[in-house]
């Protein structure tokens, strides 16, 4: 396709304007058309960290996710899973210096698209002090032996993530294992502003537009669409394998001494915990609702989700909350990055990065700038 070409990007979020930015690197004159940007959309509520372990594609996360994703039989799924990971767990024995599971193609495949993205944010972004970007050593903590995940593995981590087995006796209480990697925490509120400028600078053009339906699109005399709507797709495209999964954050003021991110995700249907210190402030997350499309913060979600998170760091015990806020994941299994023709025209999907979309974000971006060029 000749460089010079109109390309319309559906959606503002963060798949949308990376996608915008690279197509105007590559020369296309972009427009994105968007309902709602930044504050009111799922990527101003991230926490957002960029890590290989969101670029799984593990046998049994996926059966869980698909089995999550059907109405009836998911809120039975959702509901065996707790009580299963707790049985799975003291069953686990096995030597945790082994490596998990080999990488297979696809996990390769999202694993080199999370490198993109974090080396894109590093040789471009994170120098930045207005890009919302910092640098975190990040620690996953499991109350279970684990096997040494098969992304440690990864081109990756082996050449900048700095991966570490956390020695016992620095673990929080009740924990047994966890390891810990460096990498990039981003400050949605800002950084979505910060590339939504850059977007502009680059010459993007911006349409406020409320998307009703597939033939809005086909008609606006646009022959190459690229649609990054998430959780929108679900009826634009009439996609229902897209769903939401509901996480509600905590912003807390800043506390001396806590620098680095502690996750534990082992069990995400009960007892997610992610502290995720940044630039200006501390998030406490969190949890992973599938098919719950509330947008408000649930009080006794707040009070669970700081009593885990005081629970892992004790330092919690003084915060102050500056904001409660909550976003809905646009799940799906997998992430559905390809090409469509639709009435002789031509749509990219970058949508259903789930709790993966800051990780994925400038790789996906990239692959899709590699699908337009190739129409
Ligand atoms: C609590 C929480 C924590 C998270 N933590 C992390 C993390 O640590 N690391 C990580 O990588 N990811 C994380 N995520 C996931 C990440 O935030 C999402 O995957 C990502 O934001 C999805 O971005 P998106 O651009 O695809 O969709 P969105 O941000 O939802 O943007 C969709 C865009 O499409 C537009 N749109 C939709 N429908 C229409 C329509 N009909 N007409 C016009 N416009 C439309 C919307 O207005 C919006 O502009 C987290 C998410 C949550 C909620």
């Amino acid at each position: 396709m000749d460089s010079k070409e109109k390309v319309l990007v559906l959606g503002a979020g963060v798949s949308g304007l990376s996608s915008g930015i690279l197509l105007l690197k590559e020369g296309f004159d972009v427009t994105i058309w968007a309902k709602d940007f930044s504050t009111n959309i799922t990527s101003s509520k991230a926490s957002a960290i960029i890590h290989p372990s969101l670029c799984s594609n593990e046998k049994k996360i996926i059966i869980w996710g698909i089995l999550f994703s059907l109405p009836i039989i998911g809120n039975i799924a959702r509901f065996i899973y707790p009580p299963f990971i707790k049985i799975y767990s003291l069953l686990y024995k096995k030597n945790s210096s082994k490596i998990n599971t080999k990488i297979n193609k696809k996990q390769e495949e999202l694993l080199s698209m999370g490198e993109f993205t974090y080396d894109y944010i590093k040789n471009n972004i994170l120098n930045n002090n207005n890009s919302g970007c910092i640098e975190r050593n990040v620690k996953e903590i499991f109350n279970r032996q684990k096997k040494k995940p098969a992304w440690s593995n990864s081109h990756w981590i082996k050449t900048k993530g700095n991966f570490k087995r956390i020695p016992k006796e620095e673990l929080p209480k009740t924990y047994i294992d966890g390891y810990e990697i460096n990498t990039i925490v981003v400050e949605p509120n800002i950084y979505m502003n910060y590339i939504m400028n850059h977007f502009k600078q680059l010459g993007g053009k911006i349409v406020q537009k409320d998307i009703q339906n597939i033939d809005d699109i086909l008609e606006s005399g646009f022959q190459t669409i690229v649609n990054c709507t998430g959780l929108g797709s679900r009826t634009l495209f009439n996609d229902k394998t897209v769903y939401p999964v509901r996480g509600q954050s905590i912003t807390i003021k800043k506390i001396p001494g806590i620098e680095d991110a502690i996750v534990d995700h082992d069990n995400p249907v009960k007892n997610l915990c992610i502290i995720t210190p940044r630039i200006n402030n501390i998030t406490l997350g969190g949890v992973d609702q599938a098919y719950n499309y509330n947008l408000e913060p649930d009080e006794k979600d707040t009070k669970d989700i700081i009593k885990k998170c005081t629970e892992i760091d004790p330092r919690l015990k003084d915060l102050e909350i500056v904001d409660v806020t909550v976003g809905l994941r646009p799940q799906r299994y997998p992430i559905r990055i390809e090409k469509e023709t639709i009435a002789n025209k031509t749509i990219i999907h970058n949508y259903g990065h789930g709790e993966s979309g800051f990780t994925l974000s400038w790789g996906c971006a990239k692959k899709v700038v590699d699908l337009v060029k190739n129409i």
